[in-house]
């Protein structure tokens, strides 16, 4: 079996989403499965609706016109917001965008009437992370000029928290967006069907919002579903499977080597200079044929046994604290969003999907 690879367990992804859907719902909100980090998996996307996910959202409109391609007939949102050069693309593959420019409303607009469609439209607001967003005092008029587009729907609004600037997603800029919706509403005469509180970071606060959620009815979910985490804290929600993927990879070397380097000390080949390390004894030196190229190595988690020493765009070096595995054997890793992005989109990492009657090979430690 091609290494590396990943091992996608599609029944993990179902029970997340199936977990997440079920507490949300009860509480009025509905679920868009996020496959961004996934290279708009199908397989992954037809997990996350299995699960009970309403849609699907992706940030790339590559991966949406592929899933498109696979066959995937759910409503599929574009959660970055378009690029002007892709309006095309968009109103023809998406159904809806998520949007914090009139500029590129306008152009969605014609492009729909153009193409005889209707594109939707959810506006977001900047409600503290400083990432995408209209400033609240704007939000008003910019809603009374999509209203009157044609072949435009105002869907709703929503906001991203906790992206760039790690702002919690908390009682209060919850109750702001709720407000807004109102607001809106009434000054507009328009009912906003979709009111998207946020990502994955969202949980907590959902989970065990007390005083109730407000008008916040829809979270787009990535990262919780696939790797069963919340991104404030990485911890895991009750319920939630961490084990939907790992990285196999193979080993190229395994030999006892000295703990100290030889000869005099530069940059090595990302720049970094050898970080002074605790005296230890000689030992096992194991290298993995995965690098920089196809993941991020602080994002791995190695087998018991196993510590990651570092990596340069080819090599994956660890050491071990038992017998050296043979050469040609496979180690397996866990991975963290980070790693798990780079290795999707990394065209040397193969992909084994497997679902609940099926287990990952036997050669692998
Ligand atoms: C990536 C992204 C999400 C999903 O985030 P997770 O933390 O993976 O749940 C939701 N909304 C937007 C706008 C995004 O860019």
């Amino acid at each position: 079996m091609s290494t590396p690879r990943l091992e996608i367990r599609l029944d993990r992804i179902r029970h997340n989403a199936r977990n997440l859907v079920g507490r949300l719902g009860s509480r009025g909100i509905a679920v868009c499965g996020v496959t961004k980090a996934t290279l708009g998996s199908h397989e992954v996307a037809a997990a996350m609706l299995a699960g009970g996910s309403t849609s699907i959202g992706e940030s790339r409109i590559e991966n949406v016109e592929a899933l498109r391609r696979a066959g995937v007939g759910a409503e599929i949102t574009l959660v970055r917001s378009p690029m002007p050069s892709q309006v095309e693309r968009v109103v023809s593959a998406a159904d809806l965008s998520l949007n914090s420019e009139i500029d590129v409303i306008l152009q969605l607009s014609a492009s729909a009437c153009q193409q005889e469609r209707t594109h939707g439209v959810v506006l977001m607001v900047e409600l503290g992370d400083l990432r995408e967003g209209i400033m609240p005092g704007d939000l008003l008029e910019v809603a009374r000029e999509v209203v009157g587009l044609p072949g435009i729907v105002l869907r709703g609004i929503g906001t991203n928290l906790a992206c760039h600037s790690g702002v919690v997603p908390d009682a209060a800029n919850m109750a702001e967006l709720s407000a807004l919706a109102t607001s809106i509403e009434a000054a507009l005469d328009v009912e906003l069907e979709i009111v998207s509180g946020g990502n994955s970071a969202n949980l907590d606060w959902v989970l065990d919002a007390g005083s109730g959620v407000g008008r916040i009815n829809h979270l787009r979910l990535g990262e919780s579903i696939l790797l069963g985490r919340e991104p404030l804290r990485r911890s895991v929600p009750e319920g939630l499977e961490t084990d939907a993927f790992a990285l196999v990879g193979e080993v190229i070397e395994s030999k006892h080597k000295p703990f100290e380097t030889r000869g005099s000390l530069a940059q090595a080949a990302f720049g970094q200079t050898l970080e002074p390390q605790a005296p230890r004894d000689a030992g096992t030196r194991v290298i993995v044929a995965v690098g920089r190229q196809d993941i991020d190595p602080d994002g791995l988690t190695p087998p018991t046994g196993y510590e990651i020493l570092g990596a340069s765009s080819d090599h994956l070096l660890l050491t071990s604290d038992s017998d050296s595995p043979a050469v040609g054997s496979q180690l397996r890793f866990g991975l963290t969003y980070s790693a798990l992005l780079r290795a999707m989109t990394s065209p040397f990492v193969a992909r084994r999907y497997l679902d609940a009657d099926q287990t990952s090979s036997a050669d692998e430690v």
